[in-house]
């Protein structure tokens, strides 16, 4: 596996690739790799004839800054892990070499998908995702990208952005990977203590009896449910709980028979905040 930290020697190995006509999978990450993200690089491998993995814990994309410090960093496992499954290229820039002297975003217009969910209560955070995506995309030029729809509002911000700037890739989302008893992999779960481990898996057993119940109540019905189960639990505080449109991610009172749609919920263990999400049955 190739390992670079410069935008242009990364940029000049893959003029050559395109070249030799070589497809490009890109999988953007922040490290703190696990089964989850390996499942999108599996994906990329299987359709591309090669795999680039950037880390790349973004600043901008953090509206708290103890998170932003606290976040995970396991490089040599991460670098283990990619070599594992045949990673191609490991994109690992510091954070000057991204942003320069200018830590900021650009600010984007996404259609309101934007102020939608975790846009309520991450002041800035999808600017923040918008910037660095792109930013990224402008270095790799991948053919197909991948992203987990663990972050399903991300994914759609994501298509939107590649619609509205025309930009030349295809955005494969990928299914949310799971540990053995349910609860959705990610980077920050390793921060949870042995007790809120124990209790997580909690979010998707109640987001699975969401799905039945969705059958035969309305979403309010079924919202007001959640919020009760989480009221009663000693060690998980619901920040949010919503039953949304796939598409326009827009919460909904009552279903309509031509659309999709997914709960979604934001739920703190401590200070851990997790997020999870499920495709709901009509
Ligand atoms: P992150 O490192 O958390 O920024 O995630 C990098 C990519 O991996 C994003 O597209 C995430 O949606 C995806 N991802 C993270 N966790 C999972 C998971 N449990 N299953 C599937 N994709 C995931």
């Amino acid at each position: 596996m190739k390992i670079l930290k410069k935008n242009n020697e990364l940029k000049t190995y893959l003029q050559r690739q395109r070249q030799e006509k070589k497809t490009i999978g890109f999988v953007p990450t922040m490290g703190a790799l696990h089964q989850g993200h390996l499942s999108l690089i599996k994906q990329g491998k299987k359709k591309n004839d090669l795999v680039v993995v950037s880390i790349f814990v973004n600043p901008t994309q953090f509206d708290n800054k103890e998170d932003l410090i606290k976040y995970p960093k396991t490089i040599e496992n991460d670098t283990k892990l990619l070599e594992s499954v045949s990673c191609d290229v490991l994109f690992f820039p510091s954070v000057e070499e991204i942003y320069k002297n200018d830590i900021s975003s650009e600010n984007f217009d996404f259609d309101g998908l934007e102020h939608q969910m975790e846009g309520k209560f991450r002041d800035g955070h999808f600017d923040g995702v918008g910037t660095i995506v792109k930013t990224l995309f402008e270095i790799v030029e991948p053919h197909r990208a991948y992203f987990g729809q663990k972050d399903f509002q991300q994914l759609q911000i994501i298509k939107k952005m590649v619609k509205k700037h025309r930009l030349n890739v295809k955005i494969k989302g990928c299914a949310i990977f799971r540990e053995e008893d349910g609860l959705a992999m990610s980077s920050r779960n390793t921060r949870l203590s042995k007790e809120q481990r124990a209790a997580s898996p909690f979010i998707y057993k109640t987001l699975k009896k969401v799905r039945k119940k969705f059958g035969t109540e309305n979403a309010i019905k079924v919202t007001e449910w959640v919020e009760n189960q989480f009221k009663k639990h000693p060690l998980l505080e619901l920040e949010y709980f919503t039953i949304a449109d796939e598409k326009s991610l827009e919460s909904i009172k009552n279903k309509e028979s031509n659309k999709k749609y997914r709960a979604f919920i934001a739920v703190f263990a401590g200070e851990i905040r997790l997020i999870d999400n499920i495709r709901l049955k009509k």
